[in-house]
């Protein structure tokens, strides 16, 4: 095997392992995110959830009041019926009593509807502080891993490079040049293997001539679609 392409195949080999830290890395950062928005998703719910209960409980004091308000009238209207002489006037007072009573009736009624809706949102509120309560624990549980972990592959990356680069030594400047060229432009891949007479990279056939070099190995060979270097399958 050519010595230089033997380096590069090293090479590629290490940038390959570079390329999946690199996913990972951007991966580990979503995962914090992603538990930082869930509290804080949590949190928003269980403040919408305790405003509509402050507003549930206004409510049922407003009805309360005007229940009361009903039962003061009747009170009066009662003792002014003790005072009354006229059958009409009776008569009309009483029909009036009737109304405010058909009244309370249905403030009561409004009443027990807004209590259910208060025992419904004390649940709802209660499902929501559990999820808080979850959402927090999982939070705390993971930061330091996952900050930890970010860490550690950035670790990592400046340890394998570091690797990469004391191997490109043994090469000439220019080609590790044109190999880091490729790495940039070819999506992590410069070093590709023949894939029968195909171009491992690219899939383009490889011209008879070219081919036949490429399997001899005394130089560096590329491709002439994609601009990848081309190694001889392990198997020729
Ligand atoms: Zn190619």
């Amino acid at each position: 095997m050519n010595k230089q392409l033997e380096t590069l195949i090293k090479m590629q080999e290490i940038d390959d392992i570079i390329g999946h830290k690199y996913v990972l890395k951007n991966d580990l950062p979503n995962k914090l995110s992603e538990l930082i928005s869930d509290v804080d998703i949590c949190e928003a719910e269980l403040s919408k959830i305790s405003i509509e209960l402050d507003n549930n409980v206004k409510k049922q004091k407003d009805k309360e009041l005007d229940v009361k308000n009903q039962k003061d009238s009747i009170r009066k209207y009662e003792q002014q019926l003790d005072g009354i002489k006229n059958n009409k006037e009776y008569k009309a007072l009483n029909s009036q009593i009737s109304t405010l009573k058909d009244k309370i009736f249905n403030f009561e009624s409004e009443l027990i509807a807004v209590m259910d809706e208060e025992t419904a949102l004390k649940e709802r509120k209660k499902q929501a502080e559990e999820s808080l309560k979850s959402a927090k624990k999982a939070l705390s549980e993971n930061e330091d891993i996952l900050k930890k972990e970010i860490i550690k592959v950035e670790d990592d990356i400046v340890e394998l490079k570091g690797n990469r680069n004391s191997i490109a030594h043994e090469i000439p400047m220019s080609l590790v040049k044109k190999y880091a060229q490729l790495i940039k432009n070819k999506n992590r891949k410069a070093v590709v293997f023949l894939n029968g007479n195909s171009c491992g990279g690219c899939g383009f056939h490889i011209r008879p001539q070219l081919l036949i070099e490429i399997k001899q190995n005394d130089n560096v060979n590329y491709c002439e679609n994609c601009g990848r270097i081309i190694a001889p399958n392990v198997d020729n």
